[in-house]
């Protein structure tokens, strides 16, 4: 990077430098802009980068809350709403014991850039809390929800901030969120919240639609190099949401998933994972994937190594950020594999990144290829909005159409700018392009 976006960078890292994930972020997207500075001067002498990369607002609070012991806990909540340029802020809570304002700020950022490439009207926004719900009991879940919500309903509402679910939020913790909300406000207003139950006014395919998305990004992204999903042996990481729908519509797509993880270790099966079995042991019973190979003869559990050791003809990275760094891609390239589509937010280190590049591995980046979760919560809002209850088809048609027309403009304006194949370069200036002529446009506020 020179010149402007050097500059830029560098009053961000000064800002912020006890905040790696949130930098890696902002310097993935500055290093893809050079070309379109050339095209619009304009963009400097408005500061649309400074302001981009400045939250609107920031807010920290402290969560207190019993145990089923009455031991009083205290953990640390954010809501960060980095742009509301394109609408209210919209993107996950993720409840987590790593969370802290960096994660929270990179997540946020991504976000925006990720709303704008759906084409809808939703602003950038995450939150969290460092609060780590494994082995902790249904009760003191809602108790910590109830106590989260006590502070973040000042700062949320159908049309300036709308939270949804991330790593270790799901449709049980938004049902006390929203279960909480509603008490405080004496409102129901269930557009405050998405990935909500159905019978609570959720949308039918909501908790399918991030890893249902992401396998559609990878088929769009297939098909325009001739190619297609059935027969190819997948490998996909993470045993959470994401991970599980991901897995789901490869093998209707006729893919063959061989291995799925946890924190705890890897399950490989040769022969493919067994969704349903794994839908039961994760959603129903909140176990391990220790748990899904207790109960499948024909599985292996792999302590020790790498999920990405394991050839595959695509890798599909649903757990975590960074959790593909250079080494597993050259272990990726090394065995054959030819596509990465990231239903995680940042799962790919910036030397995996690069690696790939070089390889030839079509390469979907997270705010593309898992932008469908938020798209669907978008539809979530409308079908508030509208009082009406949407089918299962009609929300996953729609998502099929989204992530398509989110691969042509990344595709296209890579294209345009003769970076042909670079997903990444695409996702990034077009979701760019959008949300920097809305700044503009309100003039500076
Ligand atoms: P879940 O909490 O449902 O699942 C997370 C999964 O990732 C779990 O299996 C978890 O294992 C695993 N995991 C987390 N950290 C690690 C690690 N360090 N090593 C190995 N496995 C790990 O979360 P989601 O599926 O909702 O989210 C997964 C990713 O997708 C995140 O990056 C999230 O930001 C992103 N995302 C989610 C969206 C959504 O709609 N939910 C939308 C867009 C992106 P364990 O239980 O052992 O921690």
């Amino acid at each position: 990077m020179k010149g402007y976006l050097a500059r830029v960078y560098a009053q961000v890292k000064k800002r912020n430098r006890a905040e790696p994930l949130f930098l890696q972020a902002v310097h993935e997207v500055l290093s893809s802009l050079e070309p379109v500075l050339i095209e619009h001067p304009e963009i400097e002498d408005s500061a649309i980068l400074e302001r981009l990369t400045e939250p609107e607002r920031q807010i920290i609070f402290r969560v207190a809350w019993q145990d089923d012991r009455k031991r009083i806990r205290v953990n640390r909540g954010f809501r960060l709403g980095f742009s509301s340029a394109l609408g209210p802020y919209k993107g996950g809570l993720r409840f987590h014991p790593t969370v802290d304002l960096g994660t929270v700020k990179f997540l946020a950022f991504e976000q925006v850039f990720k709303n704008s490439l759906t084409g809808l009207s939703i602003g950038g926004g995450k939150g969290g809390s460092d609060f780590d719900p494994k082995g902790r009991s249904d009760n003191e879940v809602m108790r910590f929800c109830q106590a989260f919500m006590s502070e973040l309903f000042r700062y949320v509402g159908f049309q300036t901030d709308v939270p949804a679910g991330d790593i270790g939020v799901g449709a049980r913790e938004i049902g006390y969120l929203f279960g909480q909300y509603k008490k405080l406000t004496n409102r129901f207003e269930p557009g405050v919240l998405t990935g909500k139950e159905p019978g609570l006014g959720g949308l039918l395919g909501r908790k399918e639609a991030t890893g249902f998305g992401t396998v559609y990004f990878a088929e769009e992204m297939l098909r325009a190099h001739s190619d297609g999903l059935e027969g190819k042996t997948c490998v996909v990481s993470g045993s959470g949401n994401v991970a599980l729908y991901c897995i789901r519509k490869l093998q209707d797509l006729g893919a063959k998933v061989v291995a799925c993880s946890d924190s705890g270790g890897i399950a490989y099966e040769s022969g493919g994972i067994g969704f349903d079995v794994l839908k039961a042991v994760k959603e129903v019973e909140r176990g391990r994937v220790s748990d899904y190979v207790d109960r499948r003869p024909q599985a292996e559990l792999k302590s020790e190594g790498r999920i990405w050791d394991i050839p595959c003809d695509l890798a599909f990275p649903c757990a975590t950020q960074n959790e593909l760094d250079g080494n597993d891609a050259e272990t990726l390239v090394k065995n054959g594999c030819k596509l990465v589509a990231e239903g995680a937010n940042m799962p790919s280190t910036p030397d995996a990144v690069t690696i790939f590049q070089k390889a030839g591995v079509l390469y979907g980046p997270a705010k593309a290829a898992n932008a469908g979760g938020v798209a669907v919560s978008a539809l979530e809002m409308r079908q508030n909005a509208s009082q009406e209850q949407w089918t299962f088809r009609d929300v996953d048609d729609q998502l099929r159409q989204i992530m398509e027309s989110i691969h042509n403009s990344c595709a296209g304006v890579a294209n345009r700018f003769n970076r042909h194949n670079d997903y990444a370069f695409g996702a990034n200036v077009a979701g760019f392009l959008r949300v920097a002529q809305a700044v503009q446009a309100y003039g500076v506020v």
